[in-house]
């Protein structure tokens, strides 16, 4: 740390993202992309866009905001378009929060915005078996902020889970990210038309193969877009490139090869969990793009260890309750078979 950097973001815990390691060539399974790549017409869409690459982008994602509203059924007023999701949450919690909720088990990067943005936090504990207890978020009196699917967990709440927690909350604000969705899970975007404390945040970096391109949206109310646009034109006006907004147009455009990924994945997933129970694991229920996992033979650090050691990288959580577990990303089912093969050997 500088003499010079800031005293208040001196005690900052940065995001640790998922490795990428550059020292020889692994079987990624460690942070959720997708084995697929994006689709030709998205390719060549962004290609094309390269040639204007000397313009700045449109700071209204016009053309991707409409496409995004015919295609989520909403108005163009109710969407925005963002670099990633991460970077709608961001906004999102500097837009309205001044103190927030989420459950204890959870994506890593909400302590770090909260914290970013001087926000107090409150974890509330999950069950023995992971799960979010509805009950314990409704009447909270505080905002809340739920992955849907969790992670790392995939464990899923129902549309009328969400539905009760965000009518149960009239008074703050409920941000629901569906960053996994698409692998199973029922998204709660029409409800943003019902409530005007819902937000509800998508990616196209895991079910549209373009974690690269950093691209991401959030849907609400007019008036709450609205203040995330200040925040953003506060920020970043062209947040989103112009190779990106049109890579995402035509995969928006070519959703059959995205849904068919999709379907392709969910199947390897109960194929890789037969798999692995086979060798003794214990799976949590999920329905993203990944599973966690344990085995009583094996701590998850070990597994991770070992693992890494013969060429496989999954995510290991040094955090209390869940040292027990590895996160394990769903690729094609040749890569599962070598994560399959390599975990055998391992284990024996
Ligand atoms: N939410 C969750 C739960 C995630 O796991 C991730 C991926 N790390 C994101 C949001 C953000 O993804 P991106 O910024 O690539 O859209």
């Amino acid at each position: 740390m500088s003499k010079f950097f800031l005293e208040k973001y001196s005690t900052l815990d940065a995001y640790v993202p998922g490795e990428q390691p550059q020292d020889r060539k692994y079987l990624k399974l460690n942070t959720n992309e997708s084995p697929y790549p994006p689709s030709l017409k998205v390719l060549d869409a962004a290609f094309k866009e390269a040639s204007r690459l000397n313009l700045y982008s449109d700071p209204e994602s016009k053309a991707l905001t409409d496409a995004l509203a015919s295609s989520f059924g909403v108005g163009p007023e109710n969407v925005l378009v963002t670099n990633g999701s991460d970077e709608a949450l961001n906004f999102a919690f500097m837009a309205f929060c001044d103190s927030i909720v989420f459950p204890a088990v959870t994506y890593g990067f909400y302590p770090v915005i909260a914290n970013l943005n001087g926000i107090p936090y409150r974890e509330i504990p999950v069950t023995s078996d992971f799960r979010i207890n509805v009950d314990d978020y409704i009447g909270i009196g505080d905002n809340i902020v739920i992955a849907n699917p969790n992670a790392p967990t995939g464990i899923c709440l129902s549309v009328s889970d969400i539905e009760r927690i965000v009518a149960g909350n009239s008074g703050n604000i409920v941000i629901i990210d569906e960053a996994y969705v698409d692998f199973g899970a029922e998204s709660v975007v029409p409800l943003t038309k019902k409530y005007d404390n819902l937000i509800v945040t998508q990616t196209f970096s895991k079910s549209r193969s373009l974690a690269g391109a950093r691209l991401g949206f959030a849907t609400a109310s007019e008036e709450l877009i609205n203040d995330m646009k200040t925040i953003k034109d506060s920020i970043n006006p062209y947040n989103v490139n112009r190779m990106t907004m049109a890579a995402g147009m035509a995969a928006l455009a070519d959703s059959e090869y995205y849904i068919a990924n999709c379907r392709e994945i969910e199947e390897t997933r109960v194929y890789t969990v037969y798999a692995l129970e086979d060798l003794g694991f214990e799976i949590l229920p999920s329905k993203a793009n990944f599973v966690f996992a344990k085995n009583p033979k094996i701590s998850g650090g070990d597994l991770y260890r070992k693992l890494k050691d013969a060429g496989v990288l999954v995510r290991y959580f040094d955090k209390p309750g869940l040292t027990d577990f590895v996160r394990i990303t769903i690729g094609t089912r040749s890569q599962m078979d070598t994560l399959i093969e390599k975990i055998s050997e391992v284990l024996s």
